[in-house]
């Protein structure tokens, strides 16, 4: 059978000849790519901020499996910049109204949105229009609503999908889900999670601002501390109820500054979350049946750090984006595990959007029903 190349293949799909043929392709791609090096995969980054400046593209420097080939941002001089550092052809530099012709563009296979909350929504869903698989930064969205319409649209164009959530990829997270799935330490009695840092400088930046950040300390920190909950339980919840603090309510105009929220879950395990805009806070600790376990910090980009009631914990430090953007790429290349689905950023913003009504409601325990099945 003649071969196909992946990036013939990527075309065939963005042009579309019906999903069946499509997924067919697909699996005969993956096996005749399993155990071979192919060329790697071309990623665009859309919105050129410190995130993207100083973690993404410096890590994309280091990818196995994809590189930096283009770039979307509002800024002509960080065009210039990033070309001139990055070497990124002039057909590869797109600025958000132009961004659409990307669909053109056989060297771009992923398109990562990077920018403020608000703003995912509409660049993954025009990302997926464009035939192009999508990563998108948490929070996925600032609704519910928008997350539906992300993975819609994604499962419309036949592309993939994926979240920004580089602890998956990151081997003291991955040695918790361990402990969690063969129960170690035998079954989680408790999980505490703390996520947040003291924001003093600059009352003007976007994440105070709920247009554009859709909320404050929750929608930014406190989804990795709802994600360590569920990880470090391997259960998603079944109530939330929460609670707000705000002390600095001159600096925190529109955003929430402090919420504190505690979790129940089916085993009959209980947690509390924590996470502020006006706190420091870095942890992960579960009280489990025979011992316990602890990361500290447990979401910063590097290194994380861990112990448990039988000693410290040592793994080998690598960038966590490099890893997390491999891993997505393995499994476009490979059919490897999505490790974090957008399915799985939707359920994050479930639970986000309960803890404000429980808010809202004055404490009010609010029942969950989350959607299962694609990982923890
Ligand atoms: P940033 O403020 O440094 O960068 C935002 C970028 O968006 C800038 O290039 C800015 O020019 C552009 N932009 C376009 N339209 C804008 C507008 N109307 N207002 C403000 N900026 C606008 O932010 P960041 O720290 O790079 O965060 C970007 C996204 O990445 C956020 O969703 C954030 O939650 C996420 N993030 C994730 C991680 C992680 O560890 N996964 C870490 C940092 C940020």
């Amino acid at each position: 059978m003649k071969s196909i190349t992946r990036r013939k293949f990527n075309t065939t799909l963005v042009k579309g000849v019906g999903a069946a043929t499509v997924l067919g392709s697909s699996a005969v791609l993956m096996a005749q790519n399993r155990g071979r090096n192919p060329k790697k995969l071309g990623v665009a980054l859309v919105g050129l901020g410190s995130y993207s400046t100083y973690q993404l593209a410096p890590a994309l420097e280091e990818t196995e499996h994809c590189y930096l080939a283009g770039i979307v941002t509002g800024t002509p001089s960080k065009a210039t910049s990033w070309a001139s550092k990055y070497n990124i052809p002039k057909e590869n530099i797109y600025d958000y109204e132009n961004f659409d012709a990307i669909s053109k563009n056989d060297a771009i296979d992923v398109v990562y949105v990077v920018l403020p909350n608000s703003m995912h929504a509409d660049f993954s869903i025009r990302a997926a229009k464009a035939g192009k698989h999508v990563i998108c930064e948490k929070p996925m969205a600032v609704t519910v609503e928008e997350c539906d319409a992300i993975i819609q649209a994604c499962k419309d164009a036949g592309v993939k999908l994926g979240m920004g959530y580089r602890l998956h990829s990151e081997p003291y997270t991955q040695e918790v889900k361990k402990y969690v799935a063969k129960q170690t330490f035998g079954k989680v009695h408790y999980i505490s999670a703390e996520a947040g840092y003291r924001s003093l400088s600059n009352p003007k930046q976007w994440r105070l601002n709920k247009d554009l950040s859709g909320g404050g300390a929750l929608m930014n920190m406190g989804v990795y501390a709802i994600q360590s909950a569920i990880y470090g339980t391997g259960e998603n919840p079944i109530s939330v109820t929460a609670q707000e603090f705000s002390t600095r309510p001159e600096y925190f105009k529109e955003t929430d500054e402090t919420i504190t929220a505690q979790f129940e879950f089916a085993s009959g395990a209980t947690g509390n979350i924590m996470t502020s805009h006006n706190i420091r806070a870095n942890r992960l600790f579960a009280s489990c049946e025979r011992g316990w376990f602890e990361l500290d910090p447990a979401s910063t980009y590097i290194p994380l750090a861990g112990r448990t009631s039988r000693g410290e914990l040592h793994f080998k430090q690598e960038s966590q984006q490099k890893l997390q953007m491999d891993d997505f790429a393995k499994h476009l290349l490979y059919d490897e595990p999505n490790l974090a689905p957008g399915e799985m950023g939707k359920r994050d913003m479930i639970i986000v959007e309960a803890i404000y009504e429980s808010i809202a409601k004055g404490g009010q325990k609010i029942k969950l029903d989350l959607p299962t099945g694609y990982g923890m």
